[in-house]
């Protein structure tokens, strides 16, 4: 029996302990007794036609970890199943919450869905206190300090408003302590709130999980140390645009997206680590330079309506694409069935690893958009939601935008080849020999080019263009040379694009 009241912790993201103020405020809140760290399983996410299996199986193994570090402090993680309008009213009751922390948000569905939490707790007697910790700086401090003036739309000038008027981001926070009498949590043998497996979630049975990205705080923090003391001269001299895209299985970047993403690993946290270790970083290239495009694509998602389109996007270049979702051109690009080696290599890695190299995904995003194919961004896009492990709403959203040039970037008539850019960096094509076995025999000669093949090599290489790997569903230098003049004509038409002003109720927030 509980003589005492609660505060409840909701883990969303910001799956991890350490720099969560949030959850500090719950467990050093003097007024509740008792903390109860919760994360709940929200039906709406749990669709593998709009989040794929390698998604939910590193989302679990976040839970797993959290609710291991948890039982070190003598605590636990009660995972609830469905929606959370609908499992706190009775959770709330049955622990006494007087107090709700979570991180604050920017995307419109978790915006939409913590209004109707806050309401939910007015109309409880429930205090609700939030803490912006997913980004460097809180997204609402930064749109309050710039009033009347109209959103930064290049990341030079977000990167010097934001260090301007707010200085260094604030420090990061340890996570709650060992000791015996920090978190008192009740009912910890309460098998009801057991984080899943993924055979338990119905919908995901039976599917198999692919990727070698395992998810956690503990896995993320590692990683990074790993990376920052192991591989010095690569952080000194990290240059993105020196980095490879075909490096693999040890990739050229950090890979720490997924972790990022679920808020495993603080942004906070990363760039002190790396300031200590590397003391003289600049953006936009350097690895702290990264971080700074989280940061700024984070924000413009918040103030931007309908970011994720193009209809009702006001930052977004108004084009004519092919939007079919039975397209056969887009079909056969996120089947891996394009004809092109690389194309079809790095979508195999998409849907085996939920990873790609930032590179890779420029050259198939241009390829499906403005390059070659002419199919909307927004199927590109959703292709990315489903499979990547670390798909973002507002870092997914914004870089489909900068490829397609639909906003950010207006260089139309810079379009990868899917012949000679990978070249460059894999001349016997290795990882496309890695991901596609098929053309594993094939001559390095032709690797990139195998229609090009006269076909006793095919032969030889047993792998016959047309049957047992496609020929080509486009032209590259037609398609890109047509889809170029398009995309002319459609810059020509839109004209300069112009910072929009920006409206009071922008965001729905206050
Ligand atoms: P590193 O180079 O080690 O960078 C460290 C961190 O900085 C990354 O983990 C990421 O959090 C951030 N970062 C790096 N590049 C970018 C960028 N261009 N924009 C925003 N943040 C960046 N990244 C996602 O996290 N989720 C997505 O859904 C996503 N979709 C993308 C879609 C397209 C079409 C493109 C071109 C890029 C997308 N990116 C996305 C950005 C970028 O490709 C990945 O963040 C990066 O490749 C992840 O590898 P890493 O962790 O090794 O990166």
């Amino acid at each position: 029996v509980m003589n005492g009241s609660s505060a409840v912790h909701w883990f969303r993201k910001g799956l991890r302990l350490h720099d969560n103020p949030a959850l500090l405020d719950a467990v050093k809140n003097p007024a509740t007794r008792y903390v109860l760290p919760v994360f709940c399983l929200d039906p709406v996410f749990l669709q593998p036609e709009l989040v794929g299996v390698n998604r939910i199986q590193f989302l679990l193994e976040c839970l797993q970890d959290l609710d291991r570090q948890l039982r070190q402090r003598r605590s636990r993680l009660f995972v609830l199943r469905g929606d959370p309008l609908e499992q706190f009213p009775a959770f709330f009751r049955r622990y006494k919450t007087t107090l709700l922390t979570y991180e604050f948000d920017t995307e419109p569905y978790a915006k939409h869905r913590d209004e109707r939490v806050r309401q939910l707790c007015t109309d409880l007697g429930i205090d609700v206190r939030t803490r912006a910790t997913h980004t460097l700086y809180d997204p609402e401090l930064v749109r309050c300090k710039l009033g009347e003036r109209p959103t930064p739309l290049t990341y030079k000038s977000f990167y010097s408003f934001v260090t301007g008027t707010l200085g260094r981001p604030p420090a990061s926070m340890p996570a709650p302590t060992t000791a015996d009498d920090d978190i008192h949590t009740p009912d910890i043998e309460l098998d009801a709130y057991k984080v899943p497996t993924l055979a338990e979630l119905r919908a995901y049975d039976g599917l198999s999980v692919t990727t070698s990205f395992r998810g956690g705080e503990t896995e993320a923090l590692a990683i990074m140390e790993r990376f920052l003391t192991e591989r010095q001269a690569d952080v000194r001299a990290f240059s993105k645009p020196q980095t490879s895209p075909t490096a693999w299985p040890k990739a050229s970047t950090t890979q720490l997206s997924p972790y990022f993403k679920f808020g495993c690993l603080s942004p906070r946290l990363f760039i002190e680590r790396v300031q200590e270790l590397h003391p003289l970083e600049e953006p936009p290239v350097s690895l702290i330079g990264q971080i700074w495009w989280r940061e700024f694509f984070t924000y413009v998602a918040y103030v931007t309506p309908n970011f994720h389109q193009m209809r009702g996007n006001r930052i977004c270049r108004q084009i004519s694409w092919r939007e079919d979702r039975d397209d056969p051109l887009y079909r056969a690009w996120e089947e891996a069935r394009t004809g092109y080696p690389w194309i079809d290599a790095c979508m195999t890695q998409l849907r085996k690893e939920g990873w790609l190299h930032h590179l890779a995904r420029h050259a198939v995003a241009c390829f499906l958009t403005r390059g070659d194919l002419w199919v909307s961004w927004e199927r590109g896009r959703e292709t990315f939601d489903r499979l990547l492990v670390d798909a973002d709403y507002s870092l997914n959203s914004a870089n489909w935008l900068w490829l397609s040039c639909s906003a950010f970037f207006h260089q139309y008539y810079r379009v990868y080849s899917p012949i000679g850019f990978p070249q460059k960096y894999d001349p016997n094509g290795d990882f496309v020999r890695h991901f596609l076995p098929v053309l594993r025999e094939m001559p390095a000669k032709y690797i990139y080019t195998p229609w090009e093949a006269p076909l006793a090599v095919q032969r030889k290489a047993h792998c016959i263009i047309g049957e047992d790997y496609p020929s080509p569903i486009v032209d590259h230098a037609t398609a890109s040379r047509e889809n170029m003049e398009r995309m002319r004509k459609a810059v020509s038409e839109s004209g300069p694009q112009r910072p929009p002003k920006r409206k009071r109720d922008d965001t729905g927030a206050s």
